[in-house]
């Protein structure tokens, strides 16, 4: 979907225009896929713009960078002023936020540790991400040929720009095979997750997703689904989940920022449930969106921005 540019980028500190947010082409991340990023909501809600769970996102590339011994120059209350700038300046009241942080322009080799730890926070407006029909009708997905990563290969707890080529390959492969998404398994055999969600089951009245050892992100809207759905007395465990399970579901649903809560009304063409989005999937839409769009501030998941 193509970006419609706003006015302020913020990189390293200062706000910048949207024309000029540029790196040098010899920067490491280019070459090497060194770079961390987040994707955060902020809602336009009936309370006033708010951003869903910023201190679990912050939290999440502060260990994503940890993992690579890349260090953040710039603390978590300084990151956080930071975003809210970067909306102001861009008058949004309701937009998708971006940072990345990135191992910019030094030395050319494999070696990151001489290189640069730059960081960049940028907004733009985002809708439903897969689909104006997603939310209500749900869509058709496959399960992909393409694995997750191994464990102990590139690790999947870590929101690494380098992890986005296997989802590539998940997406491609999808959408030209006329499906709207992809699961892919872990090297095991067990579900994992879609290219940018994490992926649920219902059965029986009870919930399962796959545990974060089976080549996952964990998904801060997973954890929140999870919440919510234990709020609701729905019983949900993270376990291993066999393919097979994917096909006698009653129900499935996609998490994510992007995806919020997006049934699944087909696998591999197979109808899920009754083809249509089933009543727990429904259930905890009505509980999210009633956060996120109500601005019903449950579980503190709400950072209203100041001055609203
Ligand atoms: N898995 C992958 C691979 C993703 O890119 C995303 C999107 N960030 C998710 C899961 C869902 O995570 P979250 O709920 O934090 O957006």
């Amino acid at each position: 979907m193509p970006v419609k540019p706003v006015k302020k980028i913020w990189m390293n500190g200062k706000l910048v225009d949207w024309k000029d947010a540029n790196i040098h082409i010899l920067s490491h991340v280019v070459h090497y896929g060194s770079s961390w990023f987040e994707g955060i909501r902020c809602y336009d809600t009936k309370k006033g713009s708010a951003i869903f769970r910023l201190d679990k996102h912050l939290e999440r590339l502060y260990d994503s960078t940890k993992i690579y011994r890349a260090d953040i120059p710039y603390s978590v209350a300084e990151l956080k002023k930071a975003i809210v700038e970067t909306i102001r300046a861009n008058a949004m009241k309701a937009c998708y936020i971006r940072p990345l942080v990135y191992r910019g322009y030094g030395d050319v080799g494999v070696n990151p540790l001489n290189n640069p730890v730059d960081v960049a926070i940028a907004v733009w407006e985002w809708g439903t991400y897969l689909g104006a029909e997603a939310i209500n009708d749900g869509i058709d997905v496959c399960v992909s040929t393409w694995t997750r990563p191994a464990p102990n290969t590139l690790p999947t707890l870590a929101k690494s720009g380098g992890n986005y080529l296997n989802s590539q390959l998940i997406k491609m492969e999808a959408l030209k095979g006329g499906f709207t998404e992809g699961i892919a398994l872990d090297v095991f055999g067990y579900v994992s997750e879609g290219s940018g969600e994490n992926i649920f089951i219902v059965k029986n009245g009870e919930c399962f997703t796959p545990p974060v050892t089976s080549s996952l992100l964990a998904g801060v809207t997973r954890a929140s689904a999870i919440t919510l759905l234990r709020d609701a007395g729905i019983p949900v465990a993270e376990v291993p989940v066999a393919r097979e399970q994917l096909i006698i579901a009653d129900e499935l649903f996609f998490s994510g920022t992007a995806a919020e809560v997006t049934p699944i009304r087909s696998i591999d063409r197979m109808p899920v449930g009754g083809g249509k989005p089933g009543p727990v999937t429904k259930k905890l839409q009505r509980m999210f969106f009633d956060i996120v769009r109500n601005g019903r501030n449950k579980h503190d998941w709400l950072s209203f921005l100041p001055g609203k």
